[in-house]
């Protein structure tokens, strides 16, 4: 049996457009390092975090927890010891927490011979997110588990539908160095919405799905819309919408929020388009007094990788 693995966890866009809450993608190359390794005394410890200050109590750090949730429900007669690389910064959206809850469990499931499955690997992640948000969800956790774009049907019972991904599509992060806290940006959704919007938000989605299963990139751009969240939460976010119109007139199939914020992604046909794309995004951002970063990525149809 393997007694030590390094694997690269990768950031995640969640709440992509008129897919809120329930539809994500996987980023290429931006993501964190883990090595895992066995340990002869049971349980769980964290033993090294390097990048962002970060808990290392088990209980307290999310990859602990997620773990504690697997090695629960597999009862090995021996421990495992985690370390952390951590390359994306907590807060930013394109899910932090999701990429540590997501690998150690990936992990601990590759050094004891792969016993579960991606669905149930999620589910034990999920116990980890919950420390992070107060709630389980599966939206960056599943994308970066499956790889490509992943619908989250239901959360009780855990059901993932993998969605197949067209071949050349990237994505463009920007990340703003701003807070938004989650309570705000929850807070400052409406309770019910028009029926109209509700309507457009199902077509928009329905569409979204089927452009990806027949590499529709026209259809794609039609259908990447969002009626109902976006136009609260972009309030949160410092020139979104001045963003949004430079990377659309740069050849963007759509551009939103991803996760609660601040980091927003464009989708794009194609790296030249991407690069022209980010380039107009930096743009904005260039003329204010805001930090941030820019990503340029494909979206990767891999999800988590063994590296070692
Ligand atoms: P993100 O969407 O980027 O994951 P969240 O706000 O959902 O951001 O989660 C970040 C929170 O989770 C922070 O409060 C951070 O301290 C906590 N946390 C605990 N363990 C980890 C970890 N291993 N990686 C990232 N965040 C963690």
């Amino acid at each position: 049996m393997k007694k030590e693995i390094r694997i690269f966890s990768p950031g995640t866009v969640s709440n992509v457009s008129c897919g809120f809450d329930v539809l994500g993608f996987c980023l290429d190359h931006i993501g964190d390092e883990m090595v895992v390794r066995t340990t002869t005394q049971k349980g769980i410890s964290i033993t090294k975090i390097e990048g962002y200050d970060l808990p290392y109590e088990t209980k307290k750090n999310v990859a602990g927890v997620s773990a504690l949730a697997l090695v629960n429900d597999f009862q090995p007669d021996f421990g495992f010891e985690i370390e952390i690389y951590k390359r994306i910064k907590p807060g930013s959206g394109i899910g932090s927490s999701a990429a540590s809850a997501a690998g150690s469990v990936f992990a601990i499931n590759e050094l004891l011979g792969k016993p579960y499955n991606k669905t149930q690997l999620t589910q034990f992640a999920m116990k980890g997110e919950a420390v992070a948000s107060q709630s389980e969800h599966a939206d960056n956790l599943a994308p970066a588990i499956f790889g490509g774009f992943v619908l989250v049907k239901s959360l009780k019972p855990l059901e993932i539908l993998n969605l197949p991904t067209p071949d050349e599509l990237y994505a463009v992060i920007i990340h703003p160095q701003i807070e938004i806290k989650t309570a705000e940006a929850r807070a400052i959704l409406p309770k019910e919405i028009p029926m109209q919007d509700a309507i457009s938000q199902w077509s928009n989605l329905g569409s979204l799905v089927h452009a990806l299963h027949t590499s529709d990139y026209e259809l794609l751009k039609r259908s990447l819309y969002d009626a109902v969240v976006e136009p609260y939460r972009s309030q949160l976010i410092p020139h979104f919408e001045d963003v949004k119109q430079a990377v659309l007139d740069a050849g963007a199939l759509g551009f939103g929020i991803s996760g609660s914020g601040p980091s927003m992604f464009a989708i794009t046909k194609g790296e030249k388009s991407a690069k022209m794309v980010e380039i107009a995004m930096r743009k904005v951002y260039q003329s204010s007094n805001i930090q941030f970063e820019t990503y340029l990525s494909k979206i990767n149809k891999e999800g988590i990788k063994t590296l070692s």
